[in-house]
């Protein structure tokens, strides 16, 4: 009898799994054999040698074997049974909150046990907190471990031992069986030559002697092994995405000189080398009859809407409509105002839609949507979320800005699908993609982008419009916040506005938004003289707007804010922004932030205050910020800080979450990982499903357009 592939083998056909247990592992994503194989260890402990106390280090796990010397149940802050164990190097203390009278009576004097545990610096030296313990009976020492003993993500109700068992039980047949490799050797450049098997084997039952200085870093040539197949596997998902996407048809929107000539002749300004440059990238990629995929990045303030205005004018002018998502309101009305300006001398009809905008006006925008008296539609999310009839929409602009994730992003794509659907039944001809353009305000480090991007193209407008001047950042402990309101006034007596922006630890509106009142308030009696705004998430849209309006106006001389103005906003006559407890705010939010001044031509300042004392991340972030202006080097550094699921903000929803695989240690394997994952696309094409399904399958957002 042929026995099945071990990826089409379910976990209930193993010893020990019922229905019950079986649904617990679903939780994990483990529903086949294959599954478990590759539910890899977290980390490893190293339960195969007994350490000589003597010779312990802290905050290592470590085996140890002594006498108990002393016991004694003490009365501190919370009574704990303490114990003291000797051995021929050293003595070291276990101390017990929780202890039953078996326990203690077990643990007397001259009794040897051995024990597992951290070892911690304490008040009596040494210490292990609770640490496990057998007692030794002279006559049958118990064996130690063979191998090193892997710890796996689990969850309530799979104990470790449950999980050790299972991927035992797998792994037994894997050696009868084997498993296919599909990462074809022709396309190994010889950078690890570890077979898949040998692999799975040496991470799930590392042997003893095996480095786990290595192990720990995830540097083991067996990981690296792992980690690179699993990031092709993520890559190709990407990959297959875009392909599945891009073989479907799009509106070619030639490129029509006239139309582009007349935007560009009533704009105050000329655009620069670099926006020139994507323009033409775009321009190019919509003329196609392809959807276009690509993602423009530009620090901000380095003008990336006039760009997307000019994709759209490109798209009008084919007679086609064009959508730009922006991902707050405030942001959509700005683009909204901008636009308006920008295009009404060409005559061209711009809807206006959000989730708050309901009634009469609502149903009248809807009807110039789905007529097609409307060419250009802006709107918050609500665009993409609601059935809204477009008449012939051929070019969605979404100003990520980067508050949307992979996944959010992935979904919005199948929303865009609903709209082709729409388009296909009201009789438009052959449904149609419409190319899409994001545009993300922070900038993505290289390596991130590579794999997190790898299913767009991508556009850098790396040019700061022209007598921009770099902003001056200071740093200052918030006992001078006097010296700073004084600043303030100073500056906007001489006619320039201000910002001063609170924040919060913790995520809560309502808190956020007292604290801003509060701050307003204050500031309004020391500032009497100054027209004072406040704006936060707590308003109302129409109220967030107008108070916005006000002080583009000029109305405002100083608006006191939550952190709702992080994103988009340009008034060019601000220039000075204060930051209270910058410290708490990650690089990239600090970099959004200081990018509201210096859009103008005065020179402008940036005051980032904290609350001493400073914690060692936070003062390293403050430097950076005074150090740099540059949003690529912001990225990089925030990386390096945060890790790239905080990067890409994305780390709530689960995204970029690998096995094995890390994009910052990892980023070596990145340029390997990309040519392999082309290379299988196009000569091993019949791999890459069950490739991606092997370290993807169930995580259905990847790979399914
Ligand atoms: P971002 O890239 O952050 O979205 P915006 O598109 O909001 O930047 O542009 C920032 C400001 O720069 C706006 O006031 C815009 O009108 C202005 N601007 C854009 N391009 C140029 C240019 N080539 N020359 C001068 N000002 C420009
Ligand atoms: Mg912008």
């Amino acid at each position: 009898m042929t026995s099945l592939p071990l990826h089409s083998i379910g976990v209930e056909k193993l010893r020990g799994v019922g229905p019950l247990l079986s649904a617990k592992l679903q939780k994990l994503g483990l529903y086949t054999i294959q599954d478990l194989l590759f539910h890899l260890p977290l980390r490893y402990i190293d339960r195969t040698k007994i350490t000589a106390i003597g010779g312990v280090q802290p905050l290592t796990e470590v085996v140890i074997e002594g006498e108990v010397r002393g016991s004694d149940v003490v009365f501190g802050r919370r009574r704990s049974l303490v114990c003291r164990v000797q051995d021929h190097s050293g003595l070291i203390t276990l101390r017990f909150f929780h202890f039953n009278q078996a326990q203690q009576q077990g643990l007397q004097p001259g009794t040897k046990v051995r024990c597992f545990g951290e070892v911690r610096r304490g008040k009596s030296g040494l210490e292990m907190y609770h640490p496990e313990y057998q007692l030794l009976n002279q006559s049958q020492p118990p064996a130690l471990a063979e191998t090193l003993t892997p710890i796996y993500p689990a969850t309530e109700g799979v104990t470790q031992q449950r999980i050790r068992d299972l991927c035992g039980q797998a792994l037994k047949l894997l050696e009868q069986q084997g498993i296919e490799d599909w990462m074809p050797a022709a396309l190994n450049n010889g950078s690890s030559n570890y077979c898949l098997v040998d692999a799975l084997h040496l991470l799930h039952n590392p042997p003893p002697g095996t480095a786990l200085n290595l192990l720990a870093e995830g540097e083991h040539p067996a990981q690296q092994r792992l980690a690179s197949e699993e990031l092709v596997a993520h890559h190709l998902s990407l990959l297959r995405l875009r392909q599945k996407i891009q073989h479907q048809a799009a509106p070619a929107l030639l490129p029509n000189q006239s139309a582009t000539e007349r935007f560009l002749a009533q704009l105050p300004f000329t655009l620069t080398g670099a926006q020139q440059r994507v323009t033409n990238e775009i321009s190019a990629d919509i003329s196609q009859p392809i959807p276009m995929l690509r993602l423009i990045q530009g620090d901000v303030g380095s003008g990336k809407t006039v760009v997307a205005a000019l994709g759209a004018v490109q798209a009008v002018a084919n007679g086609m409509q064009a959508a730009l998502m922006a991902p707050t309101e405030i942001l959509a009305e700005q683009h909204r105002v901008n636009f308006e300006s920008w295009l009404a001398p060409l005559g061209i009809r711009i809807a206006w839609l959000t989730g708050k905008f309901k009634g009469k006006g609502r149903e009248v925008q809807l009807a110039a949507i789905a007529d097609g008296s409307a060419q250009i539609v802006i709107g918050t999310h609500a665009l993409f979320q609601e059935a809204v009839a477009f008449h012939n929409l051929g070019l969605t602009i979404i100003d990520e800005q980067h508050r949307f994730g992979v996944h959010q992003r992935l979904a919005l794509r199948k929303k865009g699908a609903v709209i082709d659907a729409q388009i296909d039944e009201e009789g438009y001809g052959e449904a149609s993609t419409p190319h899409q353009l994001i545009m993300t305000a922070t900038p993505i480090p290289r390596t991130l982008a590579m794999s997190a991007y790898a299913d767009l193209d991508c556009s850098v407008i790396d040019e700061l419009p022209p007598g921009r001047k770099p902003i001056e950042t200071v740093v200052l402990n918030d006992l001078r916040r006097n010296d700073v309101i004084e600043r303030v006034r100073a500056s906007c007596q001489d006619g320039r506005q201000a910002y001063w922006v609170c924040t919060l630890i913790e995520e809560s509106d309502v808190l956020e938004a007292q604290a801003a009142e509060a701050t307003a308030q204050e500031l309004q009696l020391l500032l009497s003289e100054l027209s004072i705004g406040l704006i936060h998430g707590r308003l109302k849209p129409k109220e967030k707007v107008q108070i916005m309006q006000a002080f583009k106006a000029g109305e405002i001389n100083l608006l006191v804010a939550t952190t709702v103005i992080e994103i988009g906003v340009d008034v060019p006559n601000a220039s000075l922004m204060i930051i209270e407890n910058s410290e708490r705010l990650g690089l990239s939010q600090l970099h959004q932030l200081r990018g509201r001044v210096g859009r103008g031509t005065q020179s402008s300042h940036c005051v980032l205050l904290y609350s001493a004392p400073l914690s060692g991340n936070g003062a390293a972030r403050l430097k950076i910020m005074r150090e740099t202006n540059d949003g690529f080097k912001i990225a990089e550094k925030d990386l390096e800080i945060r890790g790239p699921g905080e990067v890409l903000g994305t780390r709530q929803t689960g995204d970029m979450q690998f096995r094995i695989a890390d994009l910052q240690r990892d980023a070596h394997l990145l340029p390997e990982v990309k040519r392999m994952a082309i290379m299988l696309l196009q000569d091993y094409t019949d791999n890459v499903d069950p490739l991606i399904g092997r370290w993807l399958g169930h995580s259905e957002q990847y790979g399914q357009a």
